[in-house]
């Protein structure tokens, strides 16, 4: 009985009852498939076209969707087999339809290089280097000395498919690095709403109605009493409501302004803040936080140098600036001939923001700061475009 009356027949009819039986059956089925796949790869064919033609009926023969061998077996096999029977027969046809790749045209052209002379000879295979021939040799040895193998046939000496390793854009990189240095003092990783509401964003914060940052010139509204967060400061305010104090948070995020994008503007970049509230804390302990995490992030070598500034929702208020990293403080075109550049806000927290987060200021005081992490960035790594960070430019982040 040829191979298609069998596979015309269920397995009662054919009287297969065992285990035994259908792996045998099941192995005939693979012979026959590989001695026929032998078959065409040795004949050639004397044509592009021919050989085309060639490898799509071998494989339309097994693998046709209907009518082709091994959805047969599927129908008459596998879903009409006795109950007992149905384990052995499911994976006997999954092995199978592994096996099956190798009658894939693409698989069978790429072993029948070439079209011939005349036809009658195989076909000269494609120079490989020894070892990949040695190799295949071995596993294909292996292969039919151990019945039940599923692995299909491949041709190992074909090139393989290049998958590029993706890496961590340099954003999130100096993110995650400021976070851990902060993980490491004690701080907790606090996130909030990007779209947020105008008390979040403002009336919380300190920050008057007739302040120019709100107005639409700078913020992107959704409505009246909804914007994109210019800033993460909303998060201080959540956290504090949700936590109380004592509270130690860095709060990294999404920001948005109504910017025109240049080299150093982009309506959308990043922040992250810090939030320190317990009791008894001082402008001290400020100063001396940022200094060992200006010091850890950009070198030992770095010295800070703090001067005082204006921010609605800290009292006082400072700018901290770091020794040039450039030129050391000796002075240069990136700072400016100053030997300094400006790299963070920070002040004592106001005491009206922490009455507004629910904290009572007579007994509790923190200190906050806020920096750009796209300037962080750019400043580590010499960049000098901060549209560079959106393009998605293969060539500007595998450098990364
Ligand atoms: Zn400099």
């Amino acid at each position: 009985m040829s191979i298609e009356e069998k596979i015309g027949k269920t397995l009662a009819v054919l009287g297969v009852s065992d285990a035994q039986g259908v792996e045998s059956l099941f192995a005939e089925v693979r012979a026959t498939m590989e001695a026929e796949r032998q078959q065409l790869i040795a004949h050639g064919a004397s044509s592009e076209k021919e050989r085309d033609k060639a490898c799509k009926a071998l494989r339309d023969r097994w693998l046709a969707r209907k009518g082709g061998l091994v959805s047969l077996i599927d129908e008459n096999w596998l879903k009409k087999a006795a109950k007992d029977l149905k384990p052995i027969v499911g994976k006997k046809f999954n092995e199978l339809r592994g096996f099956a790749a190798c009658v894939e045209v693409e698989q069978l052209r790429a072993l029948m290089h070439g079209p011939l002379d005349d036809g009658d000879h195989p076909v000269t295979p494609p120079p490989v280097n020894v070892s990949g021939q040695m190799l295949k040799a071995a596993l294909s040895t292996q292969r039919f000395a151990s019945a039940g193998n599923e692995f299909a046939p491949t041709d190992l000496t074909l090139p393989g498919y290049s998958r590029p390793l993706g890496s961590i854009h340099p954003i999130t990189q100096v993110m995650r690095e400021i976070e851990d240095i902060f993980l490491g003092l004690g701080f907790r990783i606090e996130t909030g709403p990007e779209v947020e509401s105008v008390y979040y964003n403002f009336d919380a914060l300190n920050i008057p109605e007739s302040h120019p940052s709100r107005d639409d010139v700078d913020t992107l509204y959704v409505d009246e009493r909804t914007l994109l967060r210019t800033h993460t400061s909303p998060v201080q305010i959540r956290s504090m409501e949700n936590y109380g104090a004592p509270l130690y948070i860095v709060a990294p995020g999404k920001v948005y302004r109504h910017d025109n994008p240049d080299a150093s503007h982009s309506p959308m970049f990043h922040q992250i803040e810090g939030l320190a509230v317990d009791r008894d804390i001082t402008f001290a302990d400020l100063k001396g936080t940022l200094d060992f995490f200006a010091r850890k992030f950009f070198g030992e070598r770095i010295r800070t140098r703090f001067s005082p500034s204006y921010f609605p929702f800290t009292e006082p208020s400072g700018q901290v600036d770091i020794s040039c990293v450039i030129c050391d403080g000796q002075g240069c075109r990136t700072c400016k001939e100053s030997g300094w550049v400006e790299v963070m806000g920070c002040g004592m927290v106001h005491p009206d923001v922490l009455r507004h987060g629910g904290i009572d200021p007579e007994q509790f005081t923190g200190w906050a700061f806020g920096l750009g992490v796209e300037r962080f960035a750019m400043m580590k790594f010499g960049i000098n475009d901060i549209q560079l960070f959106y393009q998605s430019d293969v060539r500007f982040l595998e450098q990364f």
